[in-house]
């Protein structure tokens, strides 16, 4: 193992303090990850948005004694070594490049075939399969999930121990540059180039650069295994002469594939190797899957895995579930369902997610035996329990004869079951009371069953909620904001129907300054739920002051009337009491006028223990660039009268008028703080800038029935859905009362079924509607999407006269939301 003096070598740092001697395990560099602080060294990065340095105390409180640092002082000027008296500190120029050094250094001490992945599409889904593939021959250690960045390469190479014979790794790169620090961290000696499309353009003078840049990762493979059918590609690998084993439809290639045809499920390939004819049944249909499993066909070629095996192990693959979901389930538990697959990383960030939840209640994990790692059955679950403890499991429930040999290492509240079937015959719905649930199985293990019987809606509307395209624009509109300026965000109306706590949690963890609802019931919520942050709320109603001191909720304060009622029942305490004052400057919906000045300070001034702690406006037309004068004219009024409030009180409140449309509009008043609402959700409402975003929101229900209705005949209530022809109806489940306006009646409203646009035939129901379906190959249980990122909430409003706003808080609370990342 590295010493702490070899590692400086290896990153070329300077050791600033050095105490003792400490094991060089676990590389951390989010500090909120912390599981195992003795043998953690902290990576303090500086990032675009936050700063790891700003966190080196608390991990020093927590235990950690090893830390990366760029500079010996803190920006105030104390030094590390004083602050941190027992700690190895080393002083490096740039920690990320520290951190991609450190894992070069560990790639190059293990001689094993390494398979390096890039490409637009398809990274994850290969090199998952790969892995499925190849193990019966191989030890393989793989990227966690889509660990494919500047940080998750580092990351992922890190795993790798002297037990695994292949390493199978994914890079991604948004920039020029990028690919060529990846490259000695990967050191592949077999590359992947799975398919150059649109992704990342915007970063690339043209698409060739692109290619080009990408291809820096195989500088120095033994061979790159690619589809010459994309030209661009082809050409690059041609001029470069690299290499290459390839398969193609159209070109001359190793692999020549003659057909493709789908049956039923399958698509039944017809290709030539080596002047031979082969057929092979691939599991899917769908046109990415050809292609990622072609890609999987050639590397087993290319591996002499026989031809007569492959079919074999083809039929063992599985779909990778891309994502991480959380679920609502019975009796106020909720599930984290991950059947991506059971792997120790996988164990690892999954957990990491279990903890970063607040505690609502008990966090209980099911968890299946775990696929090879590399280690002995015995450090493997050794590992496994200490990861759980770390992570402050209440309740360990295992399944599968290996877990269950293992059951003494574990000491939270246990319980094991052979096999699933064992544990469904015993399970109990009483047994599981408002937890945390994390459902975490290899895939022989079918968990998907335990999932289900613990999922309580059977109604098939679903919202999905994309809990990293909330952080994306969350981090997009940070990116805009002065280094001081603090940030509130709505979360009002169930946070534009996306599900108030769920994304009050992911914000919090994000570290915003504030949160804002509409009424105290909205808080209380949140409170309940684990909230700590500031909460304002903006609609209190007088007899809810009580409830918001409770709650440690700040109210919105009007007008006089209101103000008065606040302080007529204000406890005769020694407490401090937090307010804020809007100020109507042209809105003409809530707010004191000038006018009232001199009836409220004077008021305010008989209770000094109420602090006003903000005050604010609202502009009324920042979205529509007609009213940028009148939206002018608020912001001067605005800030000459929170001068005279600050004026007035004596002291200084934060001042606050941006609204989403307003940060875009308007980023020179952005004042003390600014308030994000509907950009958060992916909706950026001046328009400008839509395409920095990235839709959050998913409406998904199914197709119930499909029929067959002859010209002349009518769909729906009131007849008013008349077929001009001979039509195929299918019916969706989803009406007005899921939220799905009755105004996208007679074809107003459109969905997506299999990818294609359907049209609204007849009248929205309360449960159900019709859609034309006419010459498209839709069957009951097919997925309908009603918006999405291909039917934008912006397009589907503007086709009924609406915002976006409103389309989003209407869908009802009976549509259950699903939250995921990626
Ligand atoms: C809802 C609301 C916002 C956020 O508006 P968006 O247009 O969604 O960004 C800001 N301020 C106040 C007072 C609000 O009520």
């Amino acid at each position: 193992m590295l010493t702490f003096q070899e590692l400086a070598a290896v990153t070329n740092g300077k050791v600033l303090q050095f105490v003792q001697p400490l094991p060089l395990n676990h590389l951390l560099t989010d500090s909120r990850k912390l599981s195992q602080p003795s043998g953690t060294v902290f990576f303090a990065i500086s990032g675009k948005y936050n700063d790891g340095h700003k966190y080196l105390a608390a991990l020093y409180k927590q235990g950690v004694r090893q830390f990366i640092i760029e500079s010996e002082q803190t920006k105030t000027g104390q030094n590390y070594s004083t602050l941190f008296p027992e700690a190895n500190l080393l002083v490096v120029e740039n920690s990320l490049k520290a951190l991609q050094q450190l894992a070069a250094w560990h790639r190059s001490q293990f001689n094993i075939t390494v398979i390096g992945i890039t490409g637009s599409n398809g990274k994850t889904i290969v090199k998952e399969w790969l892995a499925q593939l190849l193990s019966p021959d191989e030890l393989v250690v793989k990227s966690p999930r889509s660990y494919n960045s500047q940080l998750g390469v580092p990351l992922s190479v890190w795993q790798l121990n002297s037990n695994h014979t292949l390493g199978i790794f994914e890079a991604g790169i948004s920039l020029p540059g990028e690919m060529e620090k990846l490259q000695p961290i990967i050191q592949p000696t077999i590359g992947i180039f799975t398919n150059i499309g649109s992704a990342h353009d915007e970063g690339f003078t043209s698409r060739q650069q692109k290619v080009q840049e990408k291809l820096k990762l195989f500088t120095n493979v033994d061979v790159l295994i690619y589809c010459p059918d994309h030209e661009l590609l082809h050409h690059e690998v041609q001029a470069q002469s690299i290499k290459s084993f390839t398969w193609s439809r159209h070109h001359e290639a190793d692999v020549k594939i003659n057909a493709a045809t789908t049956a039923g499920h399958k698509t039944i390939v017809v290709y030539t190797y080596r002047n031979e004819k082969q057929r092979l049944a691939i599991p899917f249909t769908d046109e990415a899957s050809i292609e990622n499993a072609l890609h999987c066909l050639a590397m087993l070629l290319y591996r002499q895995v026989p031809v007569a095996e492959i079919q074999d192990r083809l039929d063992r693959l599985h779909p990778v579930a891309m994502r991480l979901e959380m679920k609502e389930a019975i009796n106020g538990c909720y599930l984290i369902d991950d059947t991506y697959n059971n792997d120790l990383a996988g164990l690892a960030i999954a957990l990491d997610l279990l903890a970063n939840q607040p505690q609502r209640g008990k966090r209980t994990i099911i968890l299946s035996d775990l696929l090879e790692s590399g280690l002995s059955e015995e450090e493997l679950y050794s590992q496994v329990a200490t990861f759980i403890k770390a992570h402050q499991v209440d309740k360990v429930i295992g399944i599968g004869p290996t877990i269950s040999k293992h059951q003494a290492k574990f000491d939270a509240s246990v319980a094991f079951y052979h096999s699933t079937p064992d544990f469904l015959a015993q399970f109990n719905p009483d047994d599981f009371r408002n937890e945390l649930i994390l459902v975490k199985g290899a895939r022989v293990f079918e968990f998907e069953r335990i999932v289900h019987a613990f999922q309580q809606k059977v109604h098939g509307t679903v919202l999905e909620v994309n809990l990293d395209a909330l952080v994306h624009n969350l981090n997009y509109y940070r990116s805009k904001l002065a280094p001081d300026s603090k940030l509130m965000v709505m979360v009002k109306a169930f946070a534009y129907g996306s599900g108030s706590f769920e994304v009050a949690n992911l914000l919090q963890f994000h570290r915003v300054d504030y949160l804002a609802v509409a009424y105290a019931d909205e808080g209380v919520m949140l409170r309940e739920n684990g909230i700590t942050l500031p909460v304002m709320v903006m609609n209190p109603s007088p007899d809810s002051f009580a409830k918001l001191r409770q709650h440690n909720l700040e109210p919105e304060i009007y007008s006089l009337g209101l103000l008065e009622q606040y302080l007529k029942d204000l406890p005769e305490d020694t407490s401090r009491h937090r307010i804020h004052l809007k100020l109507d400057t042209g809105m003409h919906r809530l707010g004191f006028t000038p006018e009232d000045f001199e009836m409220l300070f004077p008021l305010l001034q008989q209770y000094p223990q109420v602090q006003v702690v903000s005050t604010f406006t609202h502009l009324a037309g920042a979205d529509e660039a007609l009213h940028n004068d009148f939206s002018q004219m608020q912001i001067s009024n605005f800030r000459s009268m929170a001068a005279e409030v600050e004026a007035r009180l004596g002291y200084k409140v934060i001042k606050h008028v941006l609204n989403s449309a307003g940060i875009v509009r308007f980023p020179e008043h952005q004042l003390d703080m600014v308030r994000l609402g509907i950009g958060l959700y992916g909706v950026e409402a001046t328009g400008s800038e839509q395409q920095a975003l990235k839709p959050v929101s998913i409406l998904k229900t199914t197709v119930s029935q499909v029929k067959s209705i002859t010209k002349g005949e009518t769909v729906g209530y009131s007849r008013k859905g008349i077929a001009d022809s001979d039509k195929t109806i299918a019916t969706i489940a989803i009406g007005y009362a899921d939220g799905y306006d009755r105004r996208f009646s007679n074809g107003a409203g459109q969905v997506i079924i299999n990818g294609k646009r359907c049209p609204i035939i007849g009248n929205v129901c309360m449960d159900m509607c019709m859609v034309d379906v006419t010459g498209l190959h839709v069957k009951a249980g097919d997925e309908a999407i009603v918006f999405g990122p291909k039917l934008t909430l912006t397009e589907m409003a503007t086709r009924i006269g609406t915002i976006p706003y409103e389309l989003l808080t209407n869908v009802s609370s009976r549509v259950k939301r699903i939250f995921f990342s990626e």
